[in-house]
């Protein structure tokens, strides 16, 4: 999973002495445990006379990712009145418009809880489609795993807010927060309509980039404590009109470092042609790379663009390839600095186009694909996380910590993509740590559960429980035990998971 980075393109003055100073904070920050917090983010004080009342309810979730959608959910069908804030027009965040659509296995049996279970049940009917891919299940052991089109899962999300009784505020912006005596006693939002308020008991901040924690003056860190760097981002996106068992001809597969001789090859067709998605790679696999490389050194592709080149068949949607890539290079661009950001994506933009161009010029199967749907959300694979109660880090993962206030288990490795940061160990088969609710809780503010990719732990923890159904399982936690505060009059910060009954939980450790 790891890559080495070639600086191959020009580099302006602003990144240079950007990328000065991140080495400087290099050689300052050491090993994983002198981890550099991250400047306070200022927020404006709202003269709350003029600002209306949007919602006033029991749970305010902010972001409708995978974590926030799960969390509304699960809050609602635990009795609590709770509504979603997503500045966008649908759920799943990078799920949906960030166009990833693979749930990563676990690694680990028994990981999935129960909402996971139900939205694979409810994505086989809704896709028409098995919601897993057989081949891979065979290599990939584990829970996780679902394979969900945008399309599909958008409209299950909803129905599950419906039937739960969760509101959704589409097109809202977090902007601020009024924060009294170590409490939220609301969000400020901006809509269509101006300024407004979310009054709330509990708020659950799944924005991805912990930015209602920042606001409320929680700790907080961002990218690697060895670097300075953020892992890279990503502009995924798709193409129609490919005849996928034709580009199964083309290319050498293998799953698990194992080359996929013709019987597993003849099971993954039979797979794409059952409308289930196999995992596809192309440059990153020795036997393909050759042909990559050349397509650099004939100016087709660029060193960059080459590094990682990955896609997948996608299921219900036949002759359809959605393609994780392209990478830009971490040296250049941060996903903490908003300016850096918009260059990213520009860059990104220019790398799909010449990537797309390439495999309809030079891989059979694509003669007549064409990009059918670009990323609308930069793919950022982690920015800023909060320092919780308790703190993940790559120790508790190697170490297979079991916690008795755990929320969910996972074996999914330390998925590092950046230059040379390799915490390669990887738990044996049957290992896991699991997630404990003080990962999701600070001591800051009491009526605050922190959900998905920016909940408490190290670049390298972060690294491995990133990953969908881990977002899902933590944000799916958040709402049951937000619901089970309010309704007992307990803070968010001091519920005891561990108090709350089995049959409640939708994780138990077993120790
Ligand atoms: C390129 C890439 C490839 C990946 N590949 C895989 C993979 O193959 N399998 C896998 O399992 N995982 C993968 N991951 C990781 C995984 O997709 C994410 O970590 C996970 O989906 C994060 O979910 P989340 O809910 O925590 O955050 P997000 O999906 O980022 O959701 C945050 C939500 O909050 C909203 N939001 C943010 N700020 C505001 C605001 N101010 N106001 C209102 N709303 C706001 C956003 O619009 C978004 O909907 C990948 C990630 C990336 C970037």
């Amino acid at each position: 999973m790891e890559k080495s980075t070639k600086f191959s393109i020009p580099i302006s003055r602003r990144d240079f002495m950007k990328l000065a100073a991140i080495s400087g904070a290099t050689i300052a920050a050491g090993g994983e445990n002198l981890s550099k917090a991250a400047a306070a983010t200022p927020s404006v004080k709202f003269d709350d006379s003029n600002i209306p009342v949007i919602f006033d309810t029991d749970v305010c979730v902010v972001g409708g990712g995978a974590a926030g959608t799960a969390a509304a959910v699960s809050s609602a069908r635990q009795g609590a009145k709770a509504v979603i804030i997503e500045r966008n027009a649908l759920l799943g965040g990078l799920q949906t418009l960030g166009c990833v659509y693979p749930c990563m296995p676990t690694f680990i049996d028994d990981s999935d809880t129960p909402y996971i279970t139900e939205l694979n049940r409810r994505m086989e009917q809704r896709q028409g489609a098995r919601a897993r891919n057989d081949v891979v299940t065979d290599f990939y052991y584990g829970g996780g795993q679902g394979l969900y089109a945008a399309e599909s899962l958008t409209l299950v999300y909803e129905e599950l807010c419906a039937e739960a009784g969760a509101d959704i505020l589409y097109e809202t912006t977090l902007v601020g927060a009024v924060v009294e005596n170590g409490k939220i006693i609301e969000c400020i939002v901006q809509t269509v309509e101006g300024l407004g308020k979310i009054r709330a008991k509990t708020f659950i901040d799944a924005t991805g980039d912990a930015l209602l924690s920042r606001f409320a003056g929680v700790r907080t860190e961002k990218g690697s404590e060895q670097t300075g760097r953020n892992q890279p981002m990503s502009l995924r996106f798709e193409m129609a009109d490919v005849d996928v068992n034709k580009v199964c001809d083309f290319f050498t597969y293998t799953l698990k470092d194992k080359r996929m001789e013709p019987p597993l090859l003849k099971r993954l067709k039979e797979d794409i042609d059952a409308g289930r998605a196999p995992f596809m790679e192309f440059a990153k696999i020795k036997e393909n790379e050759a042909f990559f490389k050349q397509a650099a050194k004939d100016g087709k592709l660029t060193e960059d663009d080459i590094l990682y080149i990955q896609g997948f068949s996608v299921t219900g949607k036949p002759n359809t390839m959605a393609m994780n890539c392209p990478e830009m290079p971490p040296l250049l661009f941060s996903a903490t600095d908003a300016i850096s950001r918009s260059k990213a994506i520009i860059f990104g933009r220019r790398m799909m186009r010449r990537i797309a161009d390439f495999l309809v010029s030079d891989v059979p199967g694509f003669e007549n694909a064409y990009i059918s749907r670009e990323a609308g959300m930069l793919g950022t694979r982690e920015t800023w996380r909060i320092r919780g109660q308790y703190y993940l880090t790559a120790e508790d993962y190697w170490n297979g910590h079991h916690f008795p206030d755990a929320v969910c288990r996972t074996a999914y490795p330390i998925d590092i993509h950046d230059v040379k940061l390799n915490f390669g160990k990887k738990l044996s088969k049957g290992e896991y740590y699991e997630i404990p609710y003080r990962a999701l809780i600070t001591n800051e503010i009491s009526n605050l559960i922190v959900a998905g990719r920016c909940a408490s732990g190290s670049f390298a923890a972060q690294a491995s429980f990133r990953i969908q159904p881990t977002c899902m399982s933590m944000g799916e936690a958040a709402g049951i035990a937000a619901a089970w505060g309010i309704l007992r009059g307990i803070s968010a910060n001091e519920v005891r998971w561990e108090d709350i009954p089995q049959d409640k939980r939708s994780y138990v450790s077993k120790g």
